[in-house]
């Protein structure tokens, strides 16, 4: 790792000392369902969705018996309530019926699943499998590429670019705190980057606020 990872590998946990999972959830099945509706919405909004949500129907088995008719009004207020509901439901059918009720362990099986991305299934590995994964979501590439930590035009790509930059035992916790950084500081649009503890190592915060470096 050259001295400019180092620093920002070390601000970052200076920054955000322990980062913790973001949905709540009891079993692997559970946080696959909480990651499907967190697209596009809260992570305090999904919380409070599935809170309910388990209450009525903890399991597979018991989520299939709602069906996409039964789901959706425990899941509306998170958005995107008929697409989520389709992928929950269809990923519920083949982990009953394909993998004996078990969220499958390996990403490339994952990302079989309706409503599993890339991101979905790394989020997974790590969070119910302690499995090294690089998740990028919409923070962490805003913010990896601010720094020029990639230049890479997709997720996949960056998360590529990430696992190359970074020793795996950083990659989870790393995802983390780039996501608090993104929300705290280096947000979509006003970074706050004179606050921000990066910016003399930060390309696009230089520009922003034209320091000297
Ligand atoms: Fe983001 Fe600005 Fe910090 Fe760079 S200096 S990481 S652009 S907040």
């Amino acid at each position: 790792m050259t001295k400019r990872i180092l620093f920002i590998d070390q601000i970052l946990k200076d920054l955000y000392p322990h980062p913790k999972p973001f949905l709540k959830f009891k079993t692997p099945y559970q946080l696959l369902v909480a990651v499907i509706l967190s697209a596009q919405c809260t992570d305090k909004r999904v919380n409070i969705v599935t809170r309910k949500l388990f209450e009525n129907s903890p399991d597979p088995k018991s989520v299939l018996d709602l069906g996409v008719p039964g789901l959706i009004p425990f899941i509306r207020s998170c958005g995107y309530f008929n697409a989520k509901a389709k992928h929950i439901i269809a990923s519920t059918k083949m982990i009953l019926e394909d993998f004996q009720g078990q969220v499958p362990k390996d990403f490339n099986t994952l990302i079989t699943l309706p409503g599993v991305g890339e991101k979905t299934a790394g989020v997974i590995l790590i969070q119910a499998f302690h499995i090294p994964a690089f998740p990028v979501d919409t923070h962490v590439f805003r913010v990896v590429r601010r720094l020029g930590l990639s230049k890479e035009k997709s997720p996949n790509k960056v998360s590529s670019d990430l696992k190359k930059i970074f020793s795996k035992d950083r990659w989870a916790q790393l995802s983390m705190q780039f996501i608090l950084h993104g929300r705290r500081l280096c947000m979509a649009r006003n970074p706050k980057c004179q606050e921000c503890p990066l910016l003399f190592l930060c390309p696009e915060g230089q520009k922003r606020t034209k320091a000297v470096v």
